[in-house]
């Protein structure tokens, strides 16, 4: 039995949203359909939509921060029943077999499916994953703000397992979006001392509201050498150029410079600050179906909610230009409720 889904679509690299139907054939016995309840709006999908990553398949149907319930269940799926409240982020398939998969490391598998990879995501009333890739969400979690946590806090939440970010650390914040925001309220009820970086004077004072402790300007060399030797570790979700070796100088000898936005400018880094402090830098992407299970376990118990504006999904070219304008605070979640 076939199901028509109805999504919005671009059909050109930085066009506008157009409404788009299409098909999805037998289900297959390992695989899910989710009704979308919420969906929210990473800059990722911004750059899908304008091929900056040269991978966008058209017409592109984005949406990787969805929340929904299960409409029907493959044969083999034991996990999961229909009705259930569950995620879906930017991954909606695995290998399940490679040496990262066997190891809990699924969000590294070189073969893992993106749900707005070649395949049409949660800009829709339903979507088709695999169900390894869906996560239920714990009684407890808000529904509708929910969604960004399934990409903007994975990618947040997971160096913090990865790295051993301890409650003792001083920690600093590069950008304070989507990403950023979530990542001042993780880190601060981790217990950490936490310091947000924002180029925009406006946010220095809701950063506060939202977990940090400090704030500094990320564009202000100043202010930022005042700041040298502070750091165990930094994350970086912005996706533009700073000068990183003025970030390198914040750091403690081995702390660590961290990168999940997606810079697209190679890095121009010092090696000797490296070497002298023997600090690190690194990148990872989103984080594993255990480490999402992590993540909604402590935000539950923590009460830590992604601040979200909420906007019908009809008014997706709407909620597109609010997130281009800069003026998001902090997600754009798009509503089909
Ligand atoms: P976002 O909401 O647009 O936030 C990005 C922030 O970067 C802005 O709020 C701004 O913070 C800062 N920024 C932007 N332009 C700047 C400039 N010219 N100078 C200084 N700061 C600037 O985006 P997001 O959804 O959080 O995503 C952030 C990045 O992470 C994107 O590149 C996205 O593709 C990437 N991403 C990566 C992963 C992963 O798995 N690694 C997952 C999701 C997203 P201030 O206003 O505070 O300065
Ligand atoms: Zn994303």
């Amino acid at each position: 039995m076939s199901t028509t889904v109805n999504a919005y679509a671009v059909n050109e690299s930085g066009a506008k949203f157009e409404a788009f139907n299409y098909e999805l054939g037998d289900l297959g016995s390992h695989e899910v359909d989710i009704d979308v309840l919420y969906c929210g709006i990473c800059h990722s999908d911004l750059s899908m939509l304008n091929n900056e990553w040269g991978m966008t398949e058209f017409p592109f149907v984005g949406g990787h921060e969805i929340i929904g319930t299960i409409k029907a269940v493959g044969a083999d799926v034991t996990h999961l029943t229909e009705g259930m409240a569950v995620g879906l982020g930017w991954h909606s398939n695995y290998c399940g077999h490679c040496a990262s998969c066997s190891s809990g490391d699924e969000n590294l598998c070189a073969g893992a499916e993106g749900t707005i990879v070649a395949r049409h995501g949660g800009f829709a009333d339903k979507v088709r994953a695999d169900a390894e890739a869906v996560i239920p969400v714990p009684e407890g979690l808000d529904l509708q703000s929910a969604g960004p946590l399934l990409c903007g806090g994975i990618t947040v939440f997971n160096p913090m397992l990865q790295f051993d970010v301890k409650s003792t650390d001083k920690v600093g914040v590069i950008g304070i979006g989507g990403l950023g925001h979530i990542a001042l309220k993780f880190l601060n009820a981790w217990g950490c001392e936490v310091t947000a970086f924002t180029s925009s004077d406006a946010k220095r004072k809701e950063a506060l509201q939202l977990g940090a402790h400090h704030t500094l300007n990320s564009r202000d060399a100043s202010e930022i050498e005042a700041a040298a030797y502070q750091f165990d570790y930094l994350i970086s979700t912005v996706n533009v150029k700073l000068d990183w070796n003025l970030y390198l100088n914040t750091l403690k000898p081995k702390g660590r410079l961290h990168f999940v936005g997606a810079t697209l400018e190679p890095l121009d880094v010092s090696a000797m600050s490296l070497i002298m402090g023997q600090r690190s830098i690194s990148g990872s992407p989103v984080g594993s179906p255990a480490s999402i299970v992590k993540m909604f376990d402590f935000a539950n118990l923590h009460q830590i909610q992604p601040q979200i504006e909420l906007f019908p999904m009809d008014k997706i070219n709407e909620a597109f230009e609010h997130l281009e304008s800069g003026k998001a605070r902090y997600r754009i979640v798009l509503s089909n409720v």
